[in-house]
């Protein structure tokens, strides 16, 4: 199989990780059937067998969406409720109405006619401020073709029975095309767009397949039956990995099926040390569709805005963000949200905004650099998120801060946004706090500095590791050099968090390395007292956790600091598992 499709190199691609998990299996490409309608009439004295021809349509469309709501109400309540509001759809009066008159009046073929008026209708919907409805257009699309296929008496094609195991790669699923998908057969799934919000990866979590979505256009480059390994927890997706690759994720995917049964029962208590010292959990979130039990979490320590952006073909506008954090704020109901100023430039490309290329883009322009270059967008943003701050618990947080003019500078927008606000009369929270990443080793190092000008910090310990490094993170040729838990990084760690304790001001780390039970560990030996995470990493860490008091942690962490490799540090953390 390997040699037949070989064709592209191998790459490391990156994207979201929507819904957690590990597999290894061939890439199946899947391209959602496209219509093709012909703006066809017919002849006069047709039109009742014509309009008969459409009803017989909407009735099998409406069965085929019962039944797929059938099969998946089972299996998750949200994905029923997509196929019951698609349902609905086809009974609106008005819509049936239209095409209707469209097939009596103008005479157009009835596969014609859906594809003239669902279209307006969807168009319509689209342009709608309100982001939940504007949603809604993608079901009607959805809706639209799944009737012409019928109207054109073609064979439902699904994703139903496959042969083999495979990661499905497609550049959008639809919510059909993933209901009826084989879920024995389908391992994981990748998409090029889409992100937390799409259908698709509500349902890929419904089904418990690992998903990663936003992949990009490198995801055009798969060729079919490649062999990928796909990490759903690192939003991570290799092709043609090697065979210690493939070893390494049937590893890590047993270890995390043995780990799930055990983290369970932690998830429900808050962080804390075995003798009772309090570390409060996070998640990391990329939109609002988040779904984490208000137990299983204390705040959002990350909310990567770049994701709303990533999503779309235009910048999203003011008010479609003030939606998304306003949801994101009322449904935290009072947990404090960081939301994190726009990250863009380095591996994140936005298709609505084409950057000009860069020798050494992870070094060039990239988060509040670009926010700074682009003032207009930073604007926007800042207004929408200083508008939705009345909604609950708001902090903003800047990217790839680098010195304290980026810091002052970062002030001093916000504070212009917040003067605009008081002189249009509109409402926001005065005390809103504001944060930086702690991401670039110069500020790291003068973070004691950095701790005087602002309320709080996040340690993104991922960008740290490759700029204290030099690796960059998602290039493999270095990735034996990317090494967060090298003694570099444990100095600046211990100097970050002690320069923060001193201050009086809150620090929590955000990057990849909280979300390792075993590293969150070394972390509270450290002094973190914080930590922000994936949502499927809560259990893990919590349970780590709560294997150890602080002074066992502390004593791991000084121990650590006196190896000299991060092989050394690597197996001294693997022992507190098996201790
Ligand atoms: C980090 O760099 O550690 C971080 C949390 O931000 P991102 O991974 O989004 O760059
Ligand atoms: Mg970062």
């Amino acid at each position: 199989m390997e040699e037949k499709c070989r064709g592209a190199e191998r790459m490391v691609l990156t994207g979201e990780p929507v819904s957690g998990g590990i597999a290894v299996a061939q890439a199946y490409l899947y391209k959602a059937w496209e219509p093709e309608v012909t703006r066809s009439c017919f002849e006069p004295g047709r039109e009742e067998e014509k309009l008969e021809a459409f009803h017989c349509g909407i009735e099998q469309a409406r069965e085929e969406l019962s039944r797929l709501g059938g099969q998946s109400e089972a299996a998750c309540g949200e994905q029923a409720e997509i196929f019951r509001a698609q349902r609905v759809l086809l009974e609106d009066r008005e819509l049936l109405a239209e095409t209707e008159l469209t097939i009596r009046e103008e005479r157009l073929e009835p596969d014609a006619a859906v594809e003239k008026v669902f279209t307006k209708y969807a168009g319509m919907i689209g342009c709608v401020e309100e982001p939940l409805i504007a949603a809604r257009a993608a079901d009607l699309h959805d809706v639209r073709k799944r009737l012409l296929r019928i109207l054109q008496g073609r064979e439902e094609r699904t994703l139903f029975r496959l042969k083999e195991d495979v990661i499905l790669v497609a550049d959008e699923l639809l919510p059909s095309d993933t209901a009826s998908m084989d879920r024995v057969h389908v391992k994981g799934i990748l998409t090029r767009g889409g992100g937390t919000n799409s259908h698709s990866a509500i349902l890929a979590r419904s089904f418990r397949i690992p998903a990663v979505a936003g992949v990009g256009e490198a995801a055009g480059q798969i060729p079919d039956g490649a062999l990928l390994a796909l990490d759903a927890m690192r939003g991570q997706v290799i092709l043609w990995p090697t065979k210690e690759e493939i070893r390494d994720c049937g590893e890590r995917q047993e270890k995390l099926l043995r780990r799930q049964a055990q983290e369970e029962p932690y998830l429900d208590r808050p962080g804390a040390t075995r003798d009772g010292a309090a570390i409060k959990i996070g998640i990391n979130i990329g939109s609002c569709g988040y779904e984490v039990p208000e137990k299983h979490y204390d705040f959002v320590g990350l909310f990567r805005t770049e994701f709303l952006y990533m999503e779309k073909s235009a910048l999203p506008t003011e008010e479609e963000q003030f939606e998304t954090y306003r949801s994101v704020l009322v449904k935290a109901g009072g947990k404090t949200v960081t939301l994190r100023t726009l990250d863009i430039g380095g591996d994140k490309k936005l298709s609505c905004l084409p950057l000009p290329g860069e020798e050494n883009p992870f070094l060039g322009s990239r988060g509040l650099r670009l926010c700074f270059a682009c003032p207009e967008i930073f604007r926007t943003q800042l207004r929408a998120a200083l508008r939705a701050s009345v909604y609950g618990s708001l902090r903003i947080m800047f990217p790839m801060v680098c010195c304290m003019e980026d810091i002052r500078r970062g002030k001093e927008c916000v504070k212009r946004v917040m003067e605009e606000l008081d002189r249009e009369h509109i409402a926001y929270d005065r005390q809103v706090k504001l944060g930086i990443m702690i991401e670039v080793p110069s500020i790291a190092v003068i973070a004691d500095m950095a701790a005087e000008e602002v309320d709080f910090a996040g340690v993104g310990t991922n960008d740290l590791t490759q700029y204290v490094c030099a690796a960059d993170r998602s290039n493999p040729v270095a990735s034996a050099y990317y090494q967060s838990e090298s003694p570099a990084m444990l100095r600046l760690l211990k100097g970050i968090f002690s320069a923060f304790e001193k201050a009086g001001k809150e620090v929590c780390v955000c990057g990849e390395m909280a979300g390792d039970p075993e590293t969150a560990v070394l972390l509270a030996g450290l002094g973190a007292r914080k930590l922000s995470m994936s949502d499927s990493a809560l259990g893990g860490v919590k349970a780590a956790l709560a294997m150890v008091t602080l002074e066992e942690a502390r004593e791991l962490a000084e121990e650590c600091m006196t190896l000299r490799t991060r092989e050394e540090i690597r197996q001294r953390l693997n022992q507190i598992r098996r201790s």
